[in-house]
């Protein structure tokens, strides 16, 4: 029991990685925040999972690439547990264009929910957790396109670079109020995301060609590595970036 006591928001957790995130802080003992953005009914799916292990979750409705929703959202966890201890902003979009083709609007959608959602979300938890006046916990989630470049992902890979040096930066401002900011940066992991390249034999052969482990990510690789950066065996982490991806960036 890890996180036993703590308060978990995890941003886009009605499927894929944030689903397996919030499944594994709460068997950890944590009170977990499920969001989405489309339809309460599959946060509530969530969250009656949680509950059928006796782990305690409520469900929020939310669009992270909107200020009002992200402040309804931190208002209404502390209205309901009381404080917030950990948020880990996982919410993302992909959609591949070629970079010559990519449209104003396809740009400002992607940076609007991966990295402008990460900053408003670190913003409005980091201050609900200096009023609180103890210890909390911001694990982002970037992706190796953050640090390598993937053909037709311009938007994709700009946004999730961003993520990673507001990582840095923002772990040197809230250091002082003993807030850890990290995050992960995941290879292929199989999930909604990621299904219609997997389903195609090519593409599959072609990345598992890429990864010295020889196989896809299952979201409860990326759920290991979040309950670390959330829990007290992190106290001494911050800034850092975790590569999750089978070893396919060593090489
Ligand atoms: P996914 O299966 O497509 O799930 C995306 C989640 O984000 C859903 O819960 C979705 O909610 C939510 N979401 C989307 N837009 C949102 C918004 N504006 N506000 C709030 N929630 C929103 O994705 P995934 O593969 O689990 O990816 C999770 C994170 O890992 C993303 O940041 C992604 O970029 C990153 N990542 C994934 C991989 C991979 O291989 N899968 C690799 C590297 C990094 P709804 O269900 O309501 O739409």
């Amino acid at each position: 029991m890890k996180l036993k006591g703590k308060v978990a928001i995890v941003t886009g957790s009605t499927r894929g990685i944030g689903k397996a995130i919030a499944i594994r802080f709460a068997k950890e003992g944590a009170r977990v925040v499920v969001n989405g953005v489309s339809d309460i009914k599959k946060c509530d799916d969530v969250v009656k999972e949680i509950k059928k292990f006796s782990g305690e979750a409520i469900s929020i409705l939310a669009d992270v690439s909107k200020k009002a929703d992200v402040e309804k959202m931190i208002s209404e966890t502390v209205k309901k547990f009381g404080r917030i201890d950990i948020i880990v902003n996982n919410a993302g979009i992909l959609d591949m264009s070629d970079f010559l083709s990519l449209t104003e609007e396809h740009w400002d959608r992607i940076l609007a929910v991966d990295l402008k959602g990460t900053f408003l979300c670190m913003q409005a938890a980091a201050k609900q957790m200096i009023k609180q006046g103890k210890n909390g916990k911001i694990v982002n989630i970037s992706s190796i396109a953050g640090f390598v470049g993937f053909t037709r992902l311009a938007h994709y890979c700009a946004a999730k670079a961003g993520v990673i040096e507001l990582t840095k930066e923002v772990a040197i401002e809230l250091a002082p109020h003993k807030i850890n900011v990290n995050a992960i940066a995941p290879g292929a992991i199989e999930t909604d995301m990621t299904k219609d390249i997997l389903a195609d034999p090519q593409a599959l052969k072609g990345f598992l060609g890429l990864i010295p482990l020889g196989r896809i990510g299952k979201p409860e690789d990326i759920a290991s590595a979040a309950l670390f950066l959330a829990s007290d065996d992190a106290n001494y982490v911050t800034g850092a970036t975790l590569i999750v991806d089978g070893g396919w960036t060593i090489q």
